[in-house]
Order: structure tokens, then C-alpha cells, then sequence
């Protein structure tokens, strides 16, 4: 193909061709700084092409630009957007049944909830996730490219199970082989180093962020129990290897010591729930550098709402609910880095903000905003793009009526709480009339008509007699 008959770029035939950003300013902010714990009082904010230009740079010659956004925050706080490191946007709300309807979720009936899940998780203040397993390409590029609006997401493909371990849904009675491979919403079953290494790769070119094992028992699954470990050393190293050669990492399903020893000795950087850490594993974890993302609200959750679990998995819930709490003081005191999640399922999506609430009870607010703000950037190797309102970051974060230093259960209050959530440079979500929803394609129709114009052009021109 000549360039004279080339196609229009991609990105002007998109029909959900995403406009400019608007610039904006934004005066008398009560900027939140979660790295020192720590207000930077009266402060304006320059926000353009997504990322925070300036934070008390000179915005005069901006304030006076028409096409500038000019709002006076009147002495709100500006925090950075919250960050949830274990969700499962798959595991939709709807059916009403508790876990036992997700087993058998239609996989479009799911995708096509799944932007609302998103949605609401901007209204909450999350303005990224990433997601332990069951989210896919196609979400993460939707979002991307601005169909619907969501999070950023970071994603891990399928978590990788063995055989009647904590990815594998079949019931004790359930005689039915699970063929080699077969992924089924969260989780994919493997067994053995060949195909460790094959669907690791498979996941990895899926577009995987990172790689997600099942490393010991869970409480979803009800075949296998919280003590058991899962996949040989072998098999982790070969995932392990895997991930190191794609540059990403792994992160480990894993409850108890033993298992959260036996994934960190052969490379995992990160330990899901670590419900039942004892003190000698938690400073392993801390030498290692290995990050610990708690989430205790799915246990609460799930043991608030009767009928949601079924037994078998209702008496495992009993026995990680109460040891949660002790786990995050074992393992701030050894100075493990620790992280936001929690891995909420089905209709309990809508509790994602109670998280903070229940970690109050044994951390300051302090430590728990930077959990869900720069821990969790450190995490998804994101700390010079994510978790601050600070030149060069991302224009990604929330104006609040209160200070979450002071008081981080203001986030379980979302309506209340949350005036708007920016993410990229654009608002997203807004309770405030000050700072309105951006609108999402203003110029599009335009645009599609634009290129239209230039085919009809093309006519008698580069396309004539194909048209
Ligand atoms: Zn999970």
C-alpha cells in the first residue's frame, strides 16, 4: 500500500475516539501527601494531558486561559486516587446466590457487568486495581482506550491452580476430569513443569501484568484445606522463571507460614492475605522485600452474609476471619511493606470501602492510606507514576470534604466523603457541581464524521472504483 492510500490512523476511527483534556487548576487545595503523613496546605495543582504539571508552580499564566479549568477547592483536600490490590472483576454481583452462582457464571453475562463493577469502584475513589485473577485483555484495553470508564488495571490473566487446589471449583463429588489448561473464571488448573511453563507464557501473552498462583489452600475452594500447600518447587520455580524473563513477578495465594515460606524461598514478591503469618515468617518477608496485601473485608463480608458460603467453606472463613487483624500488626511490626486489597465476590463488591474501617482497629490512618496509596504503587513497580499528587505523576486522585490522615474511615462513607475522582487527567466520577464528569466525547460525532468525509473525499480520489 502506497501512502497515498493509506488508511486514516487507528486512533481517529475509534468511534469512542477519546477528545483532548481539559487543562486544569485547581486553587486552595489541602494537597495530601501520603509519603510524609503530612498536608500541604493552600496549594495549587496544574493538571494537563493526564499528569500533575505542577503542585505550587506558577499557574497565573493558566488561571487566565479560557480553555483552562479554573476551580477554587476552597480549602478541600486533594488525595491521590486509592489503589485496591486484589479485586476480582470477573466474580460480577447479581445472581444473589453467594458463591455457589459464580461457579457457573456465563463468561459474556460477566463481561458485560463488569464496567459497572468498574464504575462504581471510581465513584468509591479507586483509580487503579489490580486484579488477582479472571480479568482479561479486552477489559484492560476497553478502559485503555476509553469505551467505558473504570480504573487502570493491572492484571494477572487466570491465578494458576493444580488439581484440586484453590483455582479448581469442582465439588468432591464432581467426577468429571478437568482437562490440562482449562481456565475457568478466576483460576486456570495445571499440573506439572511443562505446563507450569506453557500456560505462565500463555498468560504472560494474553497481556498478564504479573503472574497469580493458588500456593495453598483457600476458602472459596472446596476441595482443598487452608493448611495444604499447593504446586511442588518445582512448579514455582518453573512460574517463578517465567514471570522473571517477561520482567514481572509472582504472587502467592498462601494463609500460612509454611506456605508463604515455601513461595518467597523460591521467588515470589507477593503474598496474598497471609492470614495465619507467624513472626519469624514476617521477617523473612521484610529481608525479602516481599509485599503482604491483606483482605479482610471479604471474610467479614462473607461471614456477615449468611448463606453466601457453603459450609465447608463458611467453617474455613471462621478460621482466617479472626487471625486477619493479628496478621497486619505481626507484620507491620517486622516492617513488611503492606498493601490494599481486598477480594471481594459477587454481590459483596459494594463493601470494597470497609476495608479501611476494620485495619483501623490496628493501624493509624496514616499507615493505611499509604497502604492503599504509595505501598501499593511500590508494588506494581508503579512508585514514580502512581500514589502521589506530585509533578510528573499521574493526574489520578480524589477532592474529599475531610483530611484521611486524620481520619481514614471517611472513605467507608463514599457519598459523603468523595466529591469527585480524576483519573488520567479526566474526571470520572463527580457528586460536586464545582468540578463536573469531563465530558467523555464531545467531539466525537465529529470526528467519525470527519473521517466519513474524508472517504467520501476519497471517492472519485485514492479508493475509486473499490468504493
Ligand atoms: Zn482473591
Amino acid at each position: 500500500m502506497t501512502e497515498s492510500n493509506a488508511l486514516p490512523s487507528k486512533d481517529k476511527t475509534l468511534p469512542w475516539f477519546q477528545p483532548p483534556r481539559h487543562r486544569y487548576v485547581l486553587l486552595n487545595a489541602n494537597v495530601v501527601d501520603p509519603v510524609r503523613g503530612m498536608i500541604l496546605e493552600s496549594a495549587s495543582i496544574h493538571l494537563y494531558k493526564g499528569i500533575v504539571q505542577s503542585v505550587n508552580g506558577n499557574v497565573k499564566e493558566w488561571e487566565s486561559d479560557p480553555n483552562t479549568i479554573t476551580v477554587n477547592l476552597e480549602g478541600k483536600f486533594v488525595c491521590p486516587g486509592l489503589i485496591d490490590c486484589h479485586v476480582h472483576l470477573v466474580a460480577v454481583p447479581g445472581e444473589g446466590n453467594g458463591l455457589e452462582s459464580l461457579k457457573d457464571m456465563n463468561t459474556s453475562a460477566s463481561l458485560l457487568r463488569q464496567p459497572l463493577v468498574c464504575k462504581s469502584m471510581l465513584e468509591r475513589g479507586f483509580t487503579t486495581v489490580r486484579d488477582c485473577g479472571g480479568a482479561l485483555f479486552p477489559l484492560k484495553q476497553a478502559i485503555e482506550q476509553g469505551v467505558h470508564p473504570g480504573p487502570r488495571l493491572f492484571i494477572a490473566g487466570h491465578a494458576l491452580s493444580q488439581t484440586g487446589g484453590h483455582g479448581d471449583m469442582r465439588g468432591i463429588l464432581n467426577d468429571y476430569e478437568c482437562c490440562g489448561g482449562a481456565a475457568q473464571g478466576v483460576g486456570r488448573v495445571i499440573d506439572g513443569v511443562p505446563d507450569c511453563l506453557k500456560y505462565a507464557r500463555e498468560e504472560i501473552r494474553e497481556g498478564a501484568d504479573f503472574l497469580k498462583i493458588m500456593g495453598g489452600g483457600g476458602v472459596a475452594s472446596p476441595t482443598d484445606k487452608i493448611e495444604n500447600i499447593q504446586f511442588s518447587d518445582e512448579e514455582i520455580k518453573a512460574i517463578v522463571t517465567v514471570a522473571s524473563n517477561a520482567g514481572t513477578y509472582v504472587t502467592s495465594h498462601s494463609y500460612t507460614p509454611k506456605a508463604i515460606q515455601q513461595a518467597i524461598s523460591l521467588g515470589v514478591k507477593g503474598i496474598e492475605h497471609g492470614n495465619l503469618i507467624d513472626e519469624t515468617t514476617a521477617r523473612m518477608m521484610a529481608e525479602k522485600e516481599v509485599f503482604l496485601t491483606p483482605t479482610l473485608v471479604t471474610y467479614a463480608a462473607m461471614a456477615r452474609f449468611k448463606g453466601f458460603l457453603p459450609p465447608a467453606s463458611a467453617k474455613k472463613n471462621e478460621e482466617v476471619l479472626k487471625s486477619g487483624l493479628r496478621a497486619i500488626k505481626i507484620a507491620e511490626e517486622a516492617g513488611v511493606s503492606i498493601c490494599f486489597g481486598t477480594d471481594l465476590l459477587g454481590d459483596l463488591h459494594f463493601a470494597q470501602s470497609r476495608e479501611f474501617k476494620l485495619r483501623r482497629q490496628v493501624q493509624s490512618s496514616e499507615n493505611i492510606l499509604r497502604s492503599a496509596t504509595v505501598n501499593s504503587a511500590l508494588l506494581l513497580r508503579q512508585e514514580k507514576f502512581l500514589g502521589q499528587v506530585a509533578a510528573g505523576f499521574a493526574a489520578d486522585l480524589m477532592v474529599l470534604n475531610a483530611n484521611p490522615l486524620e481520619d481514614i474511615t471517611i472513605f467507608d462513607m463514599p457519598e459523603q466523603h468523595i466529591l469527585a475522582t480524576m483519573k488520567d487527567g479526566r474526571v470520572l466520577s463527580s457528586r460536586w457541581s464545582k468540578l463536573g464528569i469531563s465530558s467523555e466525547r464531545p467531539e466525537a460525532s465529529n470526528k467519525i464524521i470527519d473521517v466519513f468525509c474524508s472517504f467520501e473525499d476519497d471517492r472519485k480520489g485514492r479508493f475509486a472504483g473499490f468504493i
